[in-house]
This record gives C-alpha cells, structure tokens and sequence, in this order.
C-alpha cells in the first residue's frame, strides 16, 4: 500500500477513497447518500460490501467490491445465533471479520488511496486503517458508543440505575469469558491494534466519526467531542415501488407494520396483528421479510396489504402509525415523515432506541415478550387518537433538519481529508 495522494482530474483536486460497510441494509442504506454525494464532487469510492447490494452500490457512482465470499455465509448462517448462543455468534462473527479484513488486503496490497470510509459497528476498518496507515472515517448508523462501557450506559438508557449496573455486569462478564479473551488476545496479536473496552460496539481508534442522527435524538451527546460529527439521517427521497399499489393508501388511514430485514420472522406477531387490526378502517400494510412464506400466515384479513419487502419511504409518505422492531434506520425514516410509533424491541441497539423515542415522547413501548393482540390494538388506538406523539415526533424532526444530512457528511468528508495530510 502506497501512502496518502492525490491526484488531478479535470482541473480538481480528486481523492481515492475505500469505504467498507456489509453487515445489512439497516449499515449500508444510510451511507448511500454521503457515497452519491462524494462521487458526484469528483471522489473515486471503491465499496466493499456483501453482494446483495451490489445494484444499491453502483447507482451511486461508486465501484463495488464483494467481501469475502464464505465470511458472507457466516454472517448469514449466524444471524438467528445472537440471542441463543451469543458466544458462538460473537466467536463466528469476529472470524468472518477475519476473512473479510485479510481479503481486503491482499486485493489492496499494489492499490493507493487517500483514505477509508467503514461502518463503526465492525473492526474491520480499524485494522485495515492501521495495517495500511490510511486515514480513517467511521459512519454511525446507530447511536455513537463510548470506549467506555460506564460511558455507554449514560449514552443509551434511560431507565433506573439499577438495571444499568446489572446490564453493565452482563456484558462484562461475557466479555470476559475465556473463549472470548482468546479470540481478543489473538486477533491483538495479528493485527497490532488493542481492541476498544466496549470492542462489541466501538470501532476502537479511528481519526473522525460520523453519526447519522441528530445530536438532540443522541443522548447525551455533549459527551463526545468534536472529533463526532453529527450529521443527521441521511434518507433517500423514495424507494423502489416496484408493482407496490402505493395508490390504495391515498387519502385513507394506514398502518404500517415491519420488523426490518434481519429478525423478521415473527409469524406470531404478524398473526396477533391480524386480530388486532382487521376491523381497522383504512389500510394495514405488513412487510413480513424473505424467510416468512404467504401460506403460513393463514388467512389474511382483507383490510391488509402483505409483502416480502415494501417501498418502505413511500408507505411512511402515507403512514398514520408504524408498528416498528426500533432498527435505527425504520425509526430515523419513521420520524423524518412525522409517524408516531408502536414500538416492538427485540435485539440489539433496539430496545436503547425505542427507550430514546419514549423518553422523547414519539412512541408507545410495548413488551415483545409479553404482548397481546389487545395490547397492539390499544396501543395503536392511543397513537391514532393522541396527537402527542406526532407534536414531541416533530422535535426530533426539526433537530433532524438542522443536522445537515448527506451533503454536511460529504462536507465533512471533504474538509478533514483535505486539512489533515498525513496520520
Ligand atoms: N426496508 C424497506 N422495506 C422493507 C423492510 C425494510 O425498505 O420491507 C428498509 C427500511 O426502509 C430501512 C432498512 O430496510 O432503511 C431496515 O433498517 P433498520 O435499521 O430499520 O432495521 P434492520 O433491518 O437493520 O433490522
């Protein structure tokens, strides 16, 4: 790898950039924007990510690179091991990181570029930035996490110090668990960079953060310093409507139900939605995702829409209330359109961010655990009638606004990679 340059193209001072996001939609989305935006002011992206998205990709300009293709099976063949083996999953997931890192390098090893681009939720950028002395950016699609777990729980919870302490225990222990200490101490060993306190969720060191959501929707966020930028969501216009009958929402009431791409397939939830809404007038509309067929859900109720995958920015355009698992992104675009939520946790950053909504007043927070059909339908009843949620949703909105979005990441992009010359 050859250090830092740049390179004239048409009368502009163009730069080289890598950028690596894989994990999911819910990773690769938001950065479609800043890509779009970066390539159009003249920037080379080469985008390593997982071929699924290789179309997404290429509409913005940048070059596509799939990662490794057997790490891919992994993070595939993982995805439903988080909660009931989470050593296992954790164990599998830093060696697709492995493979991911060390193919990456070897495809790059007679390349140059000027700096790195990766989604703060993996190392694998940490690593390639330090093996290949690059500079480095990590993109936030959730909320920003400190190095410092203690730090962490200010930064994400809201609710009584008590179950702060007993989660904080939890999760050191677990990182402390023998298998787990190994796996750290060699990957240490392999790539000379020691792994952040909080390595589950912090990308350790980096040279400039990018968050993209507000820092009002961020708790806390005064904590970080300037070194964070927070840009806002970064939100696509529309999405593909493909033969979605976008025209059967106008002017009725619509409720919209997704669980997002990854722990989607919650049959019975679908089900309990179909008691507690079939009588609603208006329009249901469920995204049930890939792994859930049509005939297992049974009979569906005439009032609902039901698909594989919905045009989920032009649904929100109609949308009256979203019934939504919390991923960052569904709650980011939910706001964006002024929809209430009926929020439903289950993995993950989930449960911090509906916490955040309901502290802020946009949402109603159910137990996924312990939900009923009569429970959904007076929750969605409460949002309908209440304007409240919709007023504090729009606080979150405006704060949104005035972030700045795609075109202030690519402003910041530009303005760091053009003042700091050497790491
Ligand atoms: N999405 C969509 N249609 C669907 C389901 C999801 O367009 O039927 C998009 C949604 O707009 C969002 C992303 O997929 O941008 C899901 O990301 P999120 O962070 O909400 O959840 P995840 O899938 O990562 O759990």
């Amino acid at each position: 790898m050859g250090s830092r340059t740049t390179f004239i193209m048409g009368g502009k001072q163009m730069a080289k950039a890598l950028y690596i996001s894989m994990l999911g939609e819910g990773h690769v989305n938001p950065t479609l924007g800043l890509v779009t935006d970066l390539v159009k002011r003249g920037e080379q992206i080469v985008y390593y990510s997982s071929n699924h998205f290789q179309e997404k990709i290429e509409q913005t300009g940048a070059i596509f690179r799939p990662v490794d293709q057997r790490a891919q099976e992994i993070l595939q063949e993982i995805s439903n091991l988080i909660n009931s083996q989470p050593v296992e999953f954790f164990l599998q997931f830093l060696h697709a990181m492995e493979m991911i890192t060390d193919t990456i390098q070897n495809e790059i090893t007679n390349e140059t570029y000027d700096y790195l681009l990766y989604d703060a939720q993996t190392m694998v950028g940490t690593w390639i930035a330090h093996q290949c002395k690059l500079l480095s950016i990590a993109t936030w699609t959730t909320f920003a996490f400190s190095n410092d777990p203690h730090e962490n729980m200010t930064l994400t919870d809201s609710d009584d110090e008590k179950g702060k302490l007993e989660r904080l225990a939890t999760l050191q222990n677990f990182l402390q668990l023998e298998k787990i200490q190994e796996c750290k101490k060699q990957l240490e060993n392999k790539y000379k960079v020691p792994f952040p306190g909080f390595f589950l969720s912090n990308p350790g060191p980096v040279d400039l953060n990018i968050v993209f959501t507000s820092s009002y929707f961020q708790r806390n966020s005064e904590q970080f310093d300037d070194n964070y930028i927070f840009v806002g969501p970064s939100i696509p216009d529309s999405s593909h409507l493909g033969d979605f009958p976008i025209d059967e929402l106008t002017g009725k009431q619509v409720i919209f139900i997704s669980m997002g791409t990854i722990v989607n397939q919650q049959l019975e939830l679908y089900q309990k939605c179909f008691t507690a809404l079939k009588d609603v007038d208006g329009k249901v509309v469920l995204s049930i995702g890939k792994n859930t067929t049509m005939e297992e859900l049974g009979d569906i109720p005439d009032n609902f829409i039901v698909r594989h995958y919905v045009p989920q920015i032009d649904v929100l355009r109609h949308t009256n209330v979203f019934i939504s698992h919390c991923g960052m992104n569904s709650i980011s675009e939910s706001l964006y359109f002024e929809v209430p939520l009926v929020m439903l946790p289950i993995v993950n950053d989930q449960p911090m961010i509906a916490r955040r909504v309901k502290e802020l007043g946009a949402g109603v927070l159910l137990d996924f655990e312990n939900l009923s059909s009569e429970d959904i339908k007076q929750a969605v009843h409460e949002v309908l009638e209440n304007p409240i949620y919709q007023e504090k949703a729009k606080k979150i909105i405006q704060s949104f606004h005035k972030s700045g979005g795609r075109q202030r990441a690519a402003d910041e992009v530009f303005k760091f990679t053009r003042t700091i010359t050497k790491r």
